[in-house]
């Protein structure tokens, strides 16, 4: 079926858009478990690339597990399918010139593996939110451990299902250690030298 799909050549590029925008754009991954603070601190992060006029986009459960992956459980195979369809979603985003920030427990391996290849590894920065699962457990942000110590939760992240921890992220955070605002700047000024054109 897809030997007989021929691309269409279109005339604006990525290389186009990422003129127009006067940046490059790539995938920010962040992993960790529920409740470690991937989305508090992408947020902050998107903000600030807002505020400096960078074209953000930010994908996580709410608007991922509620409509295009809304089929999908939390077994193993559904959530490999559910990284991949969120990497394919992330690809098309970069082509559209955009800063694509990505907050999934994600916890194997060898589906972070799979969302490099995807979007290839040059636009792919892996970000271990690094807290512990005693800490996790304590915020309990969702009131999903607390379900899953029920058994009201089957496969919880931490709980009844493994996290396999980044072994060479780009960049670890250990939440018990560094403020929301402190991790934040640090990803910001790890990512401005990639996002810049090269003419600039
Ligand atoms: P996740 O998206 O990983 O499931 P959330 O970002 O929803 O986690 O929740 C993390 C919780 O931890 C928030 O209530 C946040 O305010 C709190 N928190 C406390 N300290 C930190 C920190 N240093 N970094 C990130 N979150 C933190």
């Amino acid at each position: 079926m897809s030997d007989h799909i021929i691309p269409h050549s279109y005339q604006v590029s990525i290389s186009h858009r990422k003129t127009l925008n006067g940046h490059n754009s790539l995938l920010l991954w962040f992993t960790g478990l529920s409740g470690s603070g991937k989305s508090t601190i992408a947020n902050v992060v998107e903000r600030k690339l807002f505020d400096l006029g960078i074209k953000t986009y930010t994908l996580d459960g709410d608007n991922i597990r509620k409509g295009l992956n809304k089929n999908l459980s939390f077994s193993p195979e559904d959530r490999a399918e559910n990284i991949r369809r969120i990497a394919e979603t992330a690809n098309l985003m970069i082509d559209a010139g955009i800063v694509v920030l990505g907050a999934f427990v994600s916890p194997y391996k060898k589906d972070r593996q799979n969302i490099k290849a995807i979007v290839t590894e040059v636009n792919f920065v892996e970000i271990y939110v690094n807290t512990s699962i005693k800490e996790c457990e304590r915020r309990d942000v969702k009131g999903l451990y607390k379900k899953a110590r029920a058994g009201e939760i089957k496969n919880m992240t931490g709980i009844s299902a493994p996290y396999e921890a980044p072994e060479n992220p780009d960049i670890e955070i250990k939440t018990e250690r560094e403020t929301v605002e402190d991790a934040a700047q640090r990803i910001v000024e790890y990512i401005i030298p990639k996002i810049k054109l090269q003419n600039e």
